[in-house]
Order: C-alpha cells, then structure tokens, then sequence
C-alpha cells in the first residue's frame, strides 16, 4: 500500500531541459551580481559552494548553511549588502527564465490525482536551490497550488542527491517506512539507484527500453503503472 509519493520536478514534471536551462540561469545571476564580483569568477565561485554543500555529510548543517560557509568566507561583501540583490534576483528575474522551459500537458491531472488518492506528496527536487527558486519552477509546471507535505530546498535539507541520506530525511520528516513510499524521477544517478537503496519503489521516466533498476516509461505511463497501484 503506497501513502507517500516522491515527485522530481525537472525533466519529470517540468520540461526543464537542465543542460539548456543552467547556463542562462548563471548568466543571469552572475549579471546580477556583477558589482561584486566579475561574472565569471562569480559563477566559478558558486559552482565552487556548490560542490561544497553537495558533498556535505554534516546532519546538524542544512545545504545553505554549507553553501554560504564557502560564498561568504571567500566574498568580501557582507550578507547584508548581497542578500537583498540575491532576494530581488529571486523575486524578479528569475521568473523570466521561464521562456527556456516548457509545461508538460499532464502534469496537473497527474499530481491532481494523487491527492485524490489522498497520497501525502512530496517534491523532491534536488535541494540546491532556495525554496524561492523552485516554488517559481512549480508554477511553471501549473502545480504551485497543491498541498504538498514537503518541498526539497536548500534552506529546509541536509542532504542531497545522490546521497541516499536525502531520501532517508525525506521519510523521517514524513514519518514514512520506505515500503509505503514510491519515487518518480528522470535521473537514474539522483532518482532511481539512491531511493532504492532506501528501500522506497521507483518509477523511472524514460525512453530507454531496455532500463531495468525501476519501473520506466513516460508519464502517461507512470500515471496508467499508479492507478494499478494506488
Ligand atoms: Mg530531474
């Protein structure tokens, strides 16, 4: 029996297109932090915190904890002259990068049916962005409305994918065992492989025929395998 659902969001519910989506976000961002730093060594330096606080194994530091430990130690700007310009960056032009992505049709009719189905649901999107972030990429997928248990931030998490303790945390805060729990997600890195090393059953979303760690196919397909299931 399946009582909590684990939704990605990029390339899952969202037609992110990550690889095409990331360069026009750092470009955007380094722009906008352009007086503090040169573009380039700002992106640089923000690649850098982030392989930092993707490689943080400290329970007791959130991801943006671990994050700024590094932007702040190494920038010599204080928090409070480049948190507003990184908030207004957040509030105003991030939502413009919505042109490089595309909603997926089914989305809403698929999430609309979990909580039908009275699923605790969860979006599970890797946490290294703010919450900020993600709650526009949600609104893009035409889903920012819908009650979910949990959103995956950098503010709210101590872990992230691949890590396994990610989805371990996920389940705590829910008070989930593994085996009630289903994960759908595109990555078989980030998604599949680590949310089965939980325990927690997986959907993958592709075309590959011949995948064998998960369920697989598209979402109309993941949709059709839930109501067997649910
Ligand atoms: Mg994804």
């Amino acid at each position: 029996m399946v009582k909590l659902v684990l939704l990605d969001l990029d390339d899952t519910l969202l037609d992110t297109n990550m690889n095409r989506f990331l360069p026009h976000y750092f470009k955007a961002l380094g722009e906008k932090l352009k007086d503090f730093l040169p573009p380039e060594e700002m992106i640089g330096l923000i690649l850098k915190a982030t392989r930092y606080m993707m490689n943080n194994r400290r329970e007791d530091t959130t991801n943006k904890q671990a994050f700024d430990d590094i932007f702040y130690n190494e920038l010599s700007v204080a928090p409070d002259i480049i948190d507003p310009v990184i908030e207004e960056f957040y509030e105003k032009d991030f939502p413009r990068l919505k042109i490089y992505v595309n909603k997926i049709p089914l989305t809403r009719l698929f999430v609309e049916y979990l909580f039908l189905k009275k699923m605790q649901v969860v979006i599970a999107t890797n946490p290294l962005f703010p919450l900020r972030a993600i709650e526009h990429r949600l609104e893009w997928a035409g889903i920012s409305d819908f009650p979910f248990k949990l959103i995956t931030a950098y503010e709210n998490s101590h872990f992230s994918k691949p890590n396994p303790f990610y989805y371990k945390e996920i389940l705590d805060k829910c008070s989930a065992e593994p085996q009630y729990a289903v994960m759908i997600g595109d990555d078989e890195e980030n998604d599949i492989l680590p949310a089965n090393e939980t325990g927690i059953r997986t959907f993958r979303i592709t075309n590959e025929d011949n995948y064998i760690y998960s369920e697989k196919g598209t979402l109309q397909q993941c949709f059709d395998w839930l109501k067997t299931i649910l």
